[in-house]
């Protein structure tokens, strides 16, 4: 594996790769690696001649009161976990590196980076938009791979792709769970051993908003209640959001019918997490996506 810390140097190596006619897979990450991440390593490996990793911790998409300063940073175990998978070249650019003195450009998706993730970070989107384009631009992938752990995320990224004509496809991967349903995430390392248990929560709450979907339940309020209730019960938990929204617009409806998404955020204790429900619905019924 080769790792580049400069903008100019990686773009480079991807231009002679794109030139050569290699396929490029990309994954951005913020590093302190889990299944989750490695499991969209994994499926940019069986697609792409070439696999590139980013690990760069994004001050622009941290609010100011938010854990940029002590979010978890691994550097050494990262390269170590993706040079075991294979992954060709490592992109950890320093903070100035994307960030100079004085930067003054950004990318705003506007109307789905509003609602749920938007409204409790306000700015986060942007910040996310802007360093995926940039990323884009430096390491020139022909896919890049996305968890739908973070569902708006994708929405974001799908849209700011389509709407600036970028060439690159976007491939989102399913969410990677603990045993007990907990999506992994680089932010349950701050979960004590009380509080990950409380984690389940989150997980309880989405396969019961499924049970009751499945027995036939639509009403988005019954729905939100029901999740409202579980999470309440849970002394450790503090809820930011529940809703039920349009996968691709996030719009709210009033009921569950074609693409929907049931995404929650919820504090346990000083970690704030989150996790999604998708339904699908197909000829043959509804599909559930955890
Ligand atoms: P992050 O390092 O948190 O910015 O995540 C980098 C990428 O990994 C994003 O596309 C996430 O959606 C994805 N990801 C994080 N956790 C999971 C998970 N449990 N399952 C699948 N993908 C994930």
């Amino acid at each position: 594996m080769k790792a580049f810390t400069r903008a100019a140097e990686m773009q480079t190596a991807s231009l002679g790769l794109r030139s050569g006619g290699k396929s490029i897979g990309f994954v951005p990450t913020m590093g302190a690696l889990h299944e989750g991440h490695l499991s969209l390593v994994r499926r940019a490996r069986q697609e792409n001649e070439v696999t590139v990793t980013s690990v760069f911790v994004n001050p622009a998409q941290f609010g100011p009161t938010e854990d940029y300063r002590k979010y978890p940073r691994e550097p050494a175990r990262d390269a170590q976990l993706l040079e075991r998978e294979g992954v060709d070249f490592l992109f950890a650019p320093p903070v100035e590196e994307m960030y100079p003195p004085n930067f003054q450009t950004y990318a705003t998706v506007e109307k789905v980076s509003a609602p749920l993730e938007g409204q409790f970070r306000p700015g986060h989107f942007r910040g996310v938009a802007t360093v995926v384009l940039k990323l884009f631009n430096i390491i020139q992938p022909h896919r890049a791979y996305f968890g739908r752990k973070d569902a708006q995320q994708c929405v974001v990224i799908r849209r700011m792709v389509r709407e600036l004509n970028l060439p690159v496809e976007i491939v989102v991967c399913p969410i990677v769970r603990e045993p007990d349903g907990l999506a992994l995430s680089s932010r349950n390392y701050y979960l004590n051993g009380e509080e990950r248990r409380a984690a389940r929560v989150l997980y309880r709450s989405l396969c019961r908003a499924r049970e009751l979907v499945e027995k036939g339940e639509r009403r988005t309020e019954a729905i939100v209640r029901e999740i409202r209730q579980l999470i309440e019960r849970e002394p450790h938990a503090r809820l930011d959001y529940v809703a039920v929204v349009h996968a691709d617009t996030l719009e709210p409806v009033g009921r569950v019918a074609g693409a929907t998404l049931i995404p929650l955020a919820v504090w346990i204790g000083r970690a704030r997490l989150i996790d999604n429900l998708l339904i699908e619905e197909s000829g043959s019924g509804l599909g559930f996506h955890l």
